[in-house]
């Protein structure tokens, strides 16, 4: 794939180079039916967000109104006699009556409808195999994590909320830390990037930006997807950048540089840290809600329920439905977060990569499931990236700021050349 940038975004000596104009060059390349396409794929999501939220609480006011719960907690206390064992057994059961009400909605959102936008590679038996080995992982470190959970809150009835939010965050922790180690691979196939001349480039930007780094790694996402994409997973010695089979095979080698610039930009600024912060004072700010809204709900319809306390397992219902409204009301400001976070990435990408247009371009290809240009309002609330607008418009602005600093100072490194009209690739920055 050869790298070409329209007219409008090209510099040219003597004329001052347009940010605005050229990011709208960019976008004018996109065909309408492929903007219309993607502006519904992404605003579908506007719906099926709090639909996901509703359908889920609908589950949990079922699970504890019927007294499921109760009887779930019950059928766990006739096997056996000790509460951890309880609290698993309890779980197992929780997951597959949870997993089976809100089956039909997975199956419109995840198999369906990325069918109907052309982004699924998967059959049916494909997916469901998927999802059966996702509920035995689930099943397993879920499991794990509500019966430590629950193990804490019995044994400190008064300062829980802390205790309980402390575990979460352990818990968040250790799967971050072995995600790509022993998750991960259950999924997708990790190979290591051979190809020198994409490998060398990215290594040799990695430790200009002080990461000692031996590898790339390569996933094989192009069998549930066509999704372009790349991440950084990882910590505690765990961390590697991953790019994606379908990023490699659909876009230019300038593209991938840019791409991994932006992802070492996550690395070296700590991104994941930063979230673990984050999520630790919205965990222990939820945990304290918690206690409240479980107090009161319980004094009014606990004897009904049937859930004895909050060490009670059969509450589990009421504290994930508590959780998940918590979790629905703070999503703006996590996506704000995130995007606040991505935008740093860019712009660290940029610096590291040198390839304005090639991450344009690339932004481009990354709005086939994301919408490219929404307003101001619309991108603070629902975004979790910036859009590609935005992405653009960044990459656009660095790219005029190089070429007036080129101007003032001829020995400042080169941006890369525009590519001729046809034919024949851009060079990559010496
Ligand atoms: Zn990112």
């Amino acid at each position: 794939v050869v790298l070409s940038v329209p007219e409008g975004a090209q510099a040219r000596p003597g004329v001052r180079f347009d940010p605005e104009a050229a990011t709208e060059a960019w976008l004018a390349t996109v065909p309408p039916e492929a903007r219309a396409r993607s502006d519904a794929y992404f605003e579908g999501g506007y719906w099926l967000q709090p639909l996901d939220t509703l359908v889920g609480a609908g589950v949990m006011l079922l699970l504890l109104a019927t007294g499921l719960s109760r009887r779930m907690r019950e059928r766990a206390e006739r096997v056996s006699r000790h509460g951890a064992v309880q609290t698993f057994l309890y779980w197992v059961q929780y997951l597959a009556v949870t997993t089976a009400l809100s089956f039909p909605l997975a199956v419109y959102t995840d198999f369906v409808r990325e069918h109907r936008f052309g982004l699924s590679t998967q059959t049916f038996a494909a997916w469901a195999g998927e999802q059966a080995k996702g509920l035995a992982v689930s099943a397993l470190l879920g499991g794990l994590f509500v019966t430590a959970l629950y193990g804490v809150v019995r044994r400190s009835p008064r300062a829980w909320p802390v205790w309980g939010a402390a575990t979460a965050l352990v818990f968040m922790a250790v799967s971050v830390a072995l995600g790509p180690v022993f998750i991960a691979p259950l999924f997708n196939t990790y190979s290591r990037l051979e190809e020198p001349s994409l490998r060398e480039p990215i290594l040799r930007m990695a430790r200009a930006n002080g990461v000692v780094a031996e590898d790339v790694f390569v996933s094989d996402a192009s069998r549930q997807s066509t999704r372009i994409s790349a991440n950084v997973s990882g910590m505690l010695g765990t961390e590697r950048i991953t790019l994606n089979d379908n990023l490699l095979r659909r876009t230019s080698p300038e593209e991938v540089q840019a791409v991994m610039g932006h992802e070492l930009g996550h690395y070296v600024l700590n991104h994941v840290y930063e979230m673990l912060l984050f999520l630790a004072v919205v965990l222990v700010a939820g945990f304290a809600l918690l206690r409240t809204g479980f107090e009161r709900a319980q004094a009014r319809w606990g004897a009904r329920w049937g859930v004895r306390g909050v060490g009670d397992p059969a509450g589990l219902p009421l504290v994930v439905l508590l959780l998940s409204l918590y979790g629905a009301a703070l999503a703006p400001l996590f996506r704000s977060f995130v995007r606040t976070n991505e935008m740093e990435a860019d712009v660290f990408g940029l610096n590291a990569a040198r390839q304005p247009d090639a991450f344009a371009q690339v932004s481009l290809r990354l709005g086939e499931y994301r919408k490219l240009a929404p307003g101001p309002l619309e991108e603070w609330f629902y975004f979790d990236h910036p859009s590609g607008r935005t992405r653009i418009l960044t990459a656009m602005r660095w790219k005029a700021a190089q070429l007036e600093a080129q101007r003032a100072a001829p020995a400042v490194p080169p941006v890369p050349p525009a590519p001729a009209p046809q034919g024949t690739a851009a060079e990559p920055a010496p």
